[in-house]
């Protein structure tokens, strides 16, 4: 035990990333006893992976717009606070461009200009800053579990430690993507196994399993998730962001049938193909484009300036990711069905695809085509056996607009708040940015904590 355990800790926040550091200084530096606890050895969390892009929706209508199944109060909360969180966020001196619009998704910030590879150091200035405001950091201390005690909770980090205590718990973990029996549980049975981790192996669910253990009900939305397509390929955390196939906003996924099965442009950010991924025959899809949208989009997304603009064929092919590439439909038709079983009735949805999108009817295929109607028809074509990267779960402990933890039947358990992707409702079947939600939510967990 630490001598700094000797009293009880106003607030224990659980993670180093984005939403558990925001937390952090949110809390000491309104004047609560922090520490935070952190599973790995270093701070950040997903963020230090990620493209760095802090996003928010314009409105609260904008948002509840499109993502139509998320909790409106939380929904209100995100929104509502998104510029008063980025406001005192931005005076802590950490280095972020000035906020611009970000396309149709909303405003956003960049991390570090966006550079590869500067987002630990980012993650770094932002652990900092908390150690600044007063709040201790411990690394290599996961959380366990927690129980109630006379004044608070007593708080097991593991490796035979007394448990410390302390007054409140903010849940800020990042959900339970890479715990393969949560995902099973909550997803679809056999989901874990066909989804492609994109994000951090130390979210395994922690904070929702303690959370639950305490009496916290389960937000809505437990089953729904977020991601990009992914190459078939294991890839190191650091080149799962610059691999990701934003392509498939612009091609055809088709599965083994040799059918498409979702609307690839559902959502803003393909998040969607994920959601049905999972359930295709061996979790796997082939994503078909041809040259000029490979020359369009396959180097510079077209999403965002912060997103590096590499070769992505010859990365995926780099690494071994299975890209296919022919001289007529015909001839990647039957690649695709000699090498990797696809039925030859590929070419028959590639076809079909195509003249609706020359009549202007994509939208009216099964499944539509709501926007992107780019034809494959200028050779050479492409296909890349892909698989859903599972980057968040959108489900998780029930919290309220200020972040306190709810029982199932509504009421605030008592010191309790979550934060991030651990908190979860605010996103379902789509999504409206991650890093935004995980500042606001940490804000508000960081400030509530204090004002007890
Ligand atoms: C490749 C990639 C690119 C992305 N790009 C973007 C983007 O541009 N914009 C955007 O908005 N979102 C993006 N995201 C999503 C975003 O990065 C994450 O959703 C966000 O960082 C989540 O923040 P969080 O604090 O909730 O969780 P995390 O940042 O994942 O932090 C959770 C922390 O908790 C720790 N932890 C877990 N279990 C325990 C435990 N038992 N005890 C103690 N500590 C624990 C983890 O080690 C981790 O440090 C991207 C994600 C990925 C993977």
């Amino acid at each position: 035990m630490s001598e700094n355990d000797s009293n009880p800790w106003d607030v224990i926040i659980v993670g180093a990333g984005f939403a558990g550091l925001t937390a952090g200084i949110a809390a000491a530096e309104a004047g609560a006893r922090t520490l935070i606890v952190e599973s790995e050895a270093v701070p950040g969390g997903g963020a230090s992976i990620s493209s760095g892009i802090l996003w928010a929706p314009q409105s609260t209508a904008d948002l509840t717009g499109y993502v139509t199944d998320g909790d409106p109060a939380l929904q209100s909360a995100y929104c509502d606070n998104f510029f008063p969180a980025l406001e005192w966020f931005m005076s802590h001196g950490l280095p972020l461009s000035q906020p611009a619009p970000l396309g149709d998704l909303g405003i956003g910030i960049v991390m570090e200009g966006g550079t590869a590879g500067k987002k630990h150091e980012f993650m770094a200035l932002m652990a900092e800053a908390a150690r600044r405001k007063g709040a201790e950091i411990r690394f290599n201390a996961p959380l366990q579990s927690a129980v109630r005690s006379e004044d608070g909770y007593l708080v097991n980090l593991g490796g035979g430690k007394m448990p410390v205590r302390t007054r409140a718990i903010v849940f800020a973990g990042g959900g339970f993507q890479a715990n393969s029996e949560l995902v099973d549980r909550y997803i679809g049975a056999n989901a874990a196994r066909a989804f492609y981790q994109r994000g951090m192996p130390a979210n395994t669910g922690a904070g929702l399993q303690t959370a639950l253990s305490l009496g916290a009900g389960e937000s809505r939305n437990m089953n729904h998730v977020y991601g990009h397509s992914m190459p078939d390929a294991p890839l190191p955390p650091e080149r799962l962001q610059p691999l990701t196939a934003y392509i498939a906003l612009h091609s055809i996924a088709v599965n083994r049938a040799g059918k498409r099965f979702v609307n690839e442009t559902e959502g803003k950010l393909e998040e969607v193909i994920l959601e049905e991924a999972w359930k295709q025959d061996g979790g796997v899809f082939w994503l078909i484009f041809d040259d000029r949208t490979y020359r369009q989009f396959g180097i510079d997304t077209g999403i965002s300036p912060a997103l590096p603009k590499i070769d992505r064929l010859v990365e995926w092919r780099a690494v071994g990711a299975p890209v296919f590439e022919a001289r007529s439909l015909e001839e990647l038709a039957q690649q695709l069905h000699e090498t990797e079983g696809v039925s030859y009735d590929a070419l028959e949805t590639i076809n079909t695809f195509n003249a609706a999108c020359h009549a202007g009817t994509a939208e009216n295929l099964d499944p539509p085509r709501s926007i992107n109607p780019d034809p494959v028809e200028h050779g050479p074509f492409y296909a890349l056996r892909a698989r859903g990267g599972l980057s968040a779960t959108c489900g998780g402990i029930r919290v309220d607009d200020a972040m306190r933890v709810l029982d199932s039947a509504g009421n605030a358990l008592p010191g309790l708040y979550a934060a991030g992707v651990d908190a979860g409702g605010v996103f379902g079947r789509y999504y409206g940015g991650w890093l935004g939600w995980a500042l606001v939510s940490g804000w508000l967990a960081g400030q509530g904590t204090a004002a007890r």
